[in-house]
C-alpha cells in the first residue's frame, strides 16, 4: 500500500493522538511504572490532599526543626531531604529503643541529623557521615539554635571509611540506631557494615527503596536502581533481621536486628 506524502502529517497527528492518550492511561494505572517520578519522592505526592491531611493529622514538629525544612525547601536539590512523616517515624523509634549512639549516612542539610538529636539523651551521639560540608553549613546554625550541636558528631569524609574507623576502634555493636540516606551504589556496603556496628534488637532503616518505582523494571544500566534492588531482595531473606518495607515518603525499610 503506497501512502501519499501529502497525508504524512495527517497520520502522525492521527497516531500521536491515540499515543498519548494511552501512555496518560498507563501512567494513571500504573502510577510506579510509567508516571513521571514526582518531585516529592512520595508514593502519596505532595500535591494530594491526603499527605496534607497526614501532615495536618500527625506531625508535631519541633519549631526549629521546622525552620530547617522551610529553608531547605529553597535549595535547588531539596527533594534530597527526607519527608516529615517519615523523620517523625525515626525520632519514635530512636526514643521507643531509648537509643543512644546512631548513624546518619547521608546528612545533606542535616534535617534528620537534628531531629534524632533532638530525642536523643544528653548524652546521646549522632555520627553524621557526609561528604559534602556546603550543604550541612545550611543548617549547623540551626542545630546550634536548638541547643543539641553537642551531640553531633559530624565526619566529612566517605561514610565507608567512617564506618571503618567505627568498627576499628572497637565500636561494634554499640549504636542503637542508623539511617542509611547516601550514594545508593554503596547500599549493600553501608548495610553490612551497620549491621556489625548495631547491637542486637538495634534499627537500621535504608531510605529509598522503592526508587520513584524504578525497582519494578531495573535497567541493566541504572546501578542505583541495580544496587537498591538487590538490597531489598537480600534483605526479604536475610535471617540475621526482621524487617518491613514501608511504602512512606520514597519507601523506607526497617532492619531489626535479631
Ligand atoms: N538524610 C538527609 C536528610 O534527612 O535530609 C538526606 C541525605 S541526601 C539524600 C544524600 C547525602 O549523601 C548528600 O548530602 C551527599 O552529599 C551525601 N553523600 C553522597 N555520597 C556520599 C558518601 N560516599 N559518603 C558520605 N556521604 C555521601
Ligand atoms: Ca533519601
Amino acid at each position: 500500500m503506497v501512502i501519499s506524502l501529502k497525508y504524512l502529517p495527517h497520520l502522525v497527528k492521527e497516531a500521536l493522538g491515540l499515543i498519548i492518550p494511552f501512555f496518560f492511561f498507563l501512567g494513571k494505572r500504573y502510577p510506579l511504572v510509567f508516571g513521571t517520578p514526582k518531585s516529592s519522592k512520595s508514593i502519596i505526592g505532595k500535591s494530594n490532599p491526603l499527605w496534607q491531611y497526614i501532615l495536618d493529622h500527625s506531625l508535631r514538629e519541633h519549631p526549629i526543626l521546622k525552620k530547617l525544612r522551610l529553608l531547605t525547601a529553597d535549595h535547588p536539590w531539596s527533594k534530597m531531604m527526607v519527608s516529615c512523616d517519615q523523620a517523625q517515624l525515626m525520632a519514635n523509634l530512636v526514643k521507643l529503643i531509648k537509643a543512644k549512639k546512631v548513624i546518619e549516612i547521608g546528612v545533606f542539610t542535616g534535617y534528620n541529623t537534628l531531629n534524632m538529636a533532638l530525642v536523643l539523651p544528653d548524652n546521646g551521639r549522632v555520627i553524621a557521615c557526609d561528604i559534602n560540608e556546603d550543604y550541612i553549613k545550611i543548617g549547623k546554625p540551626l542545630w546550634k539554635e536548638a541547643g543539641v550541636e553537642h551531640k553531633i558528631d559530624l565526619r566529612i569524609k566517605p561514610a565507608i571509611q567512617t564506618l571503618d574507623e567505627l568498627l576499628a576502634s572497637g565500636e561494634a555493636e554499640t549504636f542503637d540506631f542508623a539511617f542509611i540516606d547516601a550514594d545508593k551504589e554503596s547500599y549493600n556496603e553501608y548495610y553490612e557494615k551497620c549491621l556489625r556496628l548495631i547491637k542486637r534488637g538495634g534499627i537500621i532503616a535504608i531510605d529509598n527503596v522503592l526508587w520513584s518505582g524504578r525497582v519494578l523494571k531495573p535497567r541493566k544500566d541504572d546501578l542505583a536502581t541495580q544496587s537498591i534492588h538487590h538490597l531489598n531482595e537480600k534483605l526479604h531473606r536475610d535471617a540475621r533481621v526482621n524487617i518491613s518495607m514501608l511504602p512512606m515518603g520514597d519507601g523506607v525499610t526497617l532492619a531489626f536486628k535479631l
